[in-house]
């Protein structure tokens, strides 16, 4: 069997829901589980919902529901899907009416995005069955147990491959095509949870793993994983096969292809993953293997692309405590882990800890309680850059060239550490843009022969 996932650009309006039909059409003899996001701007709709003042709230949740119903009325044959997308908006439009204006309820909330993918899949099963496609909606909340921590749950791995083959074996068995949502999930009792922004991949990739798929393909609207983010760098090209580490480092940093979790599930059971563009389906997309390791070519760039993340915050941690001590570190993670914020870039020296985490954690609460360790200073709007390449760390003179090629940018925090695929560093966030446009003219450049 195979696993494919559909994003929200590919499942967007009524033209990107026929080209999807047709690519699943054509793929019914590997017996296909299709895996989908929310449509294009539906979570972000959703979740406007929140803050609106109530009679914001009820115009805009009829505009949501108009999108759908259009899309239901040009795609499906009347019955079930509108039913059920008429039945949820009035369940939602009741429980927003007792719901304050402004206050936030981050189960309430995961409970209402979670909408934009029951939607979706209702949607598209409905115009697969009405193209002669035997599709089953399969509602993957029991499936996709996960804890309870609200917008990013983590999901139960161990339980998975039990409930997914209980739940999808006998549908692939009869021949029909289950489809299911990605991003949502639920835990124990019940209640409805999410996987964190973009988590349908991730959702796509434990599936795969959980049914031993041969193949995992994620559909979105680019050609694949490019050398950088062709929205920046317009001459940016695609890798035609990374890995899954590779995958993973650039997905990590910007790339905002994948979720940087996607490439996990796959790496330990060698599932070959698949980006292809829905919008252009012949073309070859980049294929994400196990162990492909480029070959470092004489002549060719080492480096294999350049990703940034903007939206990051620097936090120093100054400490004459640290001189000598052992455990500090220990201590200090101790505090980002009681926080639940993951720490992206770090460089350390005698005294001082300089780390990058996202901008939109709960950076104070994590602030008041490091005090305790040292002196804590903050700096805001900076971009993580990643070179990532092969044997970085072995290519003499790489780190001069990386480094004349942004001489004009300042350059804040330097981590090359261990990983031999990555050389990172931190910018002002408005300089970002241009030190990735500046690296990629350094490395892929006229006469520079990718690797
Ligand atoms: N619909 C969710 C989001 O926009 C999940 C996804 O698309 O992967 O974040
Ligand atoms: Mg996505």
């Amino acid at each position: 069997m195979i696993v494919c996932k559909f994003g929200g650009t590919s499942v967007g309006d009524a033209a990107a829901i026929q080209r999807l039909v047709e690519i699943v059409n054509a793929r019914q003899g590997e017996r296909p589980v299709l895996v989908l996001s929310a449509l294009s701007r539906v979570t972000n709709g959703l979740l406007a919902l929140v803050p609106a003042h109530p009679t914001e709230r009820k115009a805009q949740l009829t505009m949501l529901m108009a999108r759908h119903e259009d899309l239901a009325s040009t795609l499906t044959a009347p019955g079930e899907a509108l039913e059920a997308l008429r039945a949820d908006a009035a369940a939602i439009a009741e429980r927003l009416a007792g719901w304050a204006d402004g206050s936030v309820d981050a189960e309430l909330q995961d409970w209402l995005v979670a909408h934009g993918e029951l939607w979706s899949t209702r949607l598209v099963t409905a115009a697969l069955e009405r193209a002669g496609v035997p599709a089953t909606w399969v509602d993957i909340r029991p499936v996709m147990r996960t804890g309870g921590q609200c917008s990013r749950a983590v999901p139960d791995q161990a339980g998975l491959p039990g409930r997914a083959q209980a739940v999808f074996g006998p549908l692939l068995d009869e021949g029909r095509v289950p489809v299911t949502q990605g991003f949502i999930g639920s835990t124990v009792d019940g209640r409805t949870t999410t996987l964190g922004r973009g988590g349908s991949d991730y959702t796509a990739t434990l599936l795969g793993a959980a049914l031993e798929a041969e193949r995992v393909e994620i559909w979105t609207d680019v050609d694949g994983i490019m050398t950088a983010d062709p929205r920046i760098v317009p001459e940016a090209r695609v890798l035609r096969t990374t890995s899954h580490l590779e995958a993973a480092e650039l997905s990590a940093f910007g790339a905002k292809v994948l979720h940087p979790a996607t490439q996990a599930p796959l790496l330990e059971r060698g599932i070959t993953c698949v980006v292809l563009n829905s919008f252009a389906p012949d073309r070859p997309g980049t294929t994400i293997v196990s162990g492909f390791r480029p070959e470092p070519v004489m002549g060719c760039s080492p480096v294999r692309a350049v990703s940034w993340k903007p939206g990051v915050t620097v936090l120093n941690i100054r400490s004459p405590r640290m001189l000598g001590a052992s455990g500090f570190l220990y201590r200090l993670f101790g505090v980002f882990h009681e926080h639940g914020v993951a720490v992206d870039v770090l460089a350390s020296s005698e005294v001082n800890v300089s780390l990058t985490v996202d901008a939109d954690g709960p950076l104070e609460a994590l602030c008041r309680d490091l005090e305790s360790l040292g002196e804590v200073t903050l700096y805001p709007n900076r971009a993580i850059i990643a070179v990532v390449g092969v044997d970085l760390r072995g290519t003499r003179g790489l780190a001069g060239r990386l480094f004349q090629a942004v001489r004009e940018i300042n350059i804040e925090v330097i981590s090359q550490g261990a990983s031999e695929i990555n050389v990172t560093f931190v910018v002002k966030a408005e300089e970002g843009a241009e030190a990735v446009r500046r690296l990629h003219r350094e490395f892929f450049g006229p006469g520079e022969v990718a690797a």
